[in-house]
């Protein structure tokens, strides 16, 4: 038997050494003085006991003794406390603590040093089965013994813990309640066993699609609960949904059977529809039948609003994927102009699109392109269609005029970035210092470690990168430092309007100063009267971009004013 003793005692240590060599116990014994010397030996040795003196310098004896019964793998170790004192409550609180025996050390023998040890390693392997046992009790009485899946007992226990803290943290929490269609059929017509494949294949395809730190229940049958926390929007729920719906699309191979399955979801939104779990679980339910009484294979929010949102939503999604083969979008230009003759250096491409006869700005289709990731082919289209029609502008011009294309954050994701812009270039032989690359600050700082590498790679080509709506964001003088950036475009919010203050002059003043400072170069946009135009001039400004010149213009009109 390996007996650890503890103590900063000689004597004491002589003590319990001569009572163990007396006793029918074969043991190895370690002796050392301490708490910090004893977790190290109990870090690279197995022990079956621990004799550990209460009263010890520095760290007490019970430290360790709370250490080892905190820690999993060190839990099982017989623990017996010795000291001077005979005090029952001392030996008490030991025994609370975790300790299988106390002796007092006055009354070490070799008969009671005996009993205690094979008593304390007796009491500690039946803490163990009983732990062992309840832990089985706790997995059969919590789980779902076909999927593994937590069953409805514990996600009913679980579901108040979360609503309260993602209360506590301000962020929304979406219920989804899941029913598999016509599972019934499945079970009916293949048998018991293949509905039971296809239910674990389920789970399996909807864990993929979740990132693991959501609760996913199996309420019963083929009804099965998810929670998403910590959500900053309601959308992130509904990206979810869609891709647990689609990753049942394909069928699921069971036993030579080729299986089509779908679901069905309904979702209620923490804190929106209700901040308690009983109402949100009916509001998830109800949405549910309605995902089912509209066809099945879909989900449906709880809350009207969100529905409508995310089907008009959806709609958009669907009719920008074949916008670009249907020749919808064309391009606008806004000039640019120079501050002090007043001539056109360049302009900003600007993306609109005839969507059924209505033009539907692109602030609001722009962030749907960019949520289905269809902004990279978008924008790809745009930065071709720039590209070429500023090589036909500049083949008629002495002067060559600049090119501004905008790129959204999730461009920066876009491998193949830099080499469609490359080729672009070299397509239709533009030089890639006329081209300017707009980006906002939130785009910055999204992915840094990939943004920094893309946009160093569009400035390598030789392109200029532009940080736009300056002034409406962080504003950061770090951001203007770190990243590779030429110009910056001043955000038409902060040019002053009749009833504004000196204090908006004044941050714009500011503004202008700090960007000069760093050398760079400046856009002034949103310049709408002679006033605003007037100011830039007097603070030095070297750009304007604004209805003032000119609104962004269609091709012919761009040409006949300015060529
Ligand atoms: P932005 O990049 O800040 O573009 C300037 C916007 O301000 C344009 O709106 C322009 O029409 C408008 N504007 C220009 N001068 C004035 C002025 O004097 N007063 C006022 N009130 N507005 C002025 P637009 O064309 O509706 O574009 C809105 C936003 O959509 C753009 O803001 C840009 O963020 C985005 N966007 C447009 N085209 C593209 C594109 O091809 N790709 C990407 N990723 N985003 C684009
Ligand atoms: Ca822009
Ligand atoms: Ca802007």
């Amino acid at each position: 038997m390996n007996l650890l003793i503890v103590d900063d005692d000689v004597v004491d240590r002589e003590l319990v050494r001569r009572a163990l060599k007396k006793s029918n116990i074969s043991s190895i014994i370690t002796e050392v003085e301490s708490v910090g010397e004893a977790l190290e030996k109990l870090d690279t040795q197995r022990f079956d006991a621990v004799l550990l003196d209460y009263n010890l310098p520095q760290r007490k004896g019970i430290e360790l003794l709370l250490e080892l019964k905190g820690d999993v793998n060190k839990q099982s170790i017989a623990v017996i406390m010795m000291s001077a004192s005979s005090e029952d409550e001392l030996a008490l609180s030991c025994i609370n603590a975790g300790a299988q025996d106390f002796l007092v050390k006055t009354e070490i023998n070799a008969f009671r040093l005996q009993r205690a040890i094979v008593n304390a390693q007796a009491r500690s392997d039946l803490e163990k089965r009983l732990l062992q046992s309840y832990q089985h009790t706790k997995q059969l009485a919590e789980h779902d013994s076909l999927t593994g899946l937590v069953n409805r007992y514990y996600f009913d226990e679980a579901l108040n813990k979360e609503i309260l803290s993602n209360q506590r943290e301000k962020t929304v929490f979406a219920l989804l309640l899941l029913d598999l269609d016509h599972f019934k059929y499945v079970n009916d017509n293949y048998g018991h066993d293949v509905g039971d494949q296809l239910l674990i294949e389920v789970v399996n395809r909807i864990s993929n699609c979740l990132r693991g730190h959501e609760m996913f229940a199996r309420l019963g049958g083929d009804e099965f609960a998810i929670t998403l926390t910590h959500l900053k929007s309601i959308n992130g729920a509904s990206i979810v949904t869609q891709r647990i719906i689609n990753a049942l699309n394909e069928p699921f191979e069971i036993d030579n059977y080729s299986i089509q399955s779908s679901v069905s979801i309904g979702i209620s939104v923490c804190p929106f529809d209700s901040k308690e779990a009983k109402e949100l679980f009916k509001f998830a339910d109800i949405a549910m039948y309605r995902a089912k009484n509209m066809g099945r294979n879909q989900f449906s929010f709880f809350e009207e609003e969100m529905q409508e949102q995310f089907l008009a939503d959806f709609l958009i999604e669907n009719k920008l994927k074949t916008a670009i083969t249907n020749n919808d979008f064309y391009l606008h230009y806004q000039p640019v102009i120079d501050s002090e003759d007043e001539t056109l250096t360049g302009v900003e491409a600007l993306i609109r699109w005839n969507n059924d006869n209505e033009n539907m700005r692109p602030d609001k289709f722009i962030p749907i392109a960019e949520k289905s990731r269809l902004i990279i082919d978008i924008g790809k289209w745009v930065i071709k269609q720039a590209i070429q029609q500023l090589s036909l502008w500049n083949a008629d011009r002495q002067l060559p005029i600049t090119m501004a294309i905008n790129l959204s954050s999730v461009q920066l994701t876009d491998e193949n970035l830099i080499e469609y812009i490359d080729e672009s270039l070299t397509k239709y032989n533009v030089s890639a210092s006329l081209i300017e690359f707009e980006l906002t600050e939130t785009a910055l700082i999204v992915e840094p470690e990939n943004t920094v590498k893309i946009i160093k790679g569009i400035s390598d080509l030789g392109c200029l990168v532009s940080l736009d709506d300056f002034g409406t964001g962080f504003s950061s003088l770090s951001h203007l430092h770190s990243f590779p950036i030429d110009i910056v475009k001043i955000d038409r919010s902060l040019m002053p309007n009749a009833s504004s203050k000196e204090r908006v002059k004044k941050i714009l003043n500011g503004l202008v100063l700090m960007i000069k400072s760093l050398d760079l170069e400046i856009v002034a946009e949103g310049v709408e009267t002679k006033n605003d135009f007037n100011l830039c001039l007097k603070l030095g400004v070297g750009k304007i971009q604004g209805f003032y010149f000119d609104k962004p213009l269609s091709v012919r009109e761009l040409e006949k004013k300015y060529f």
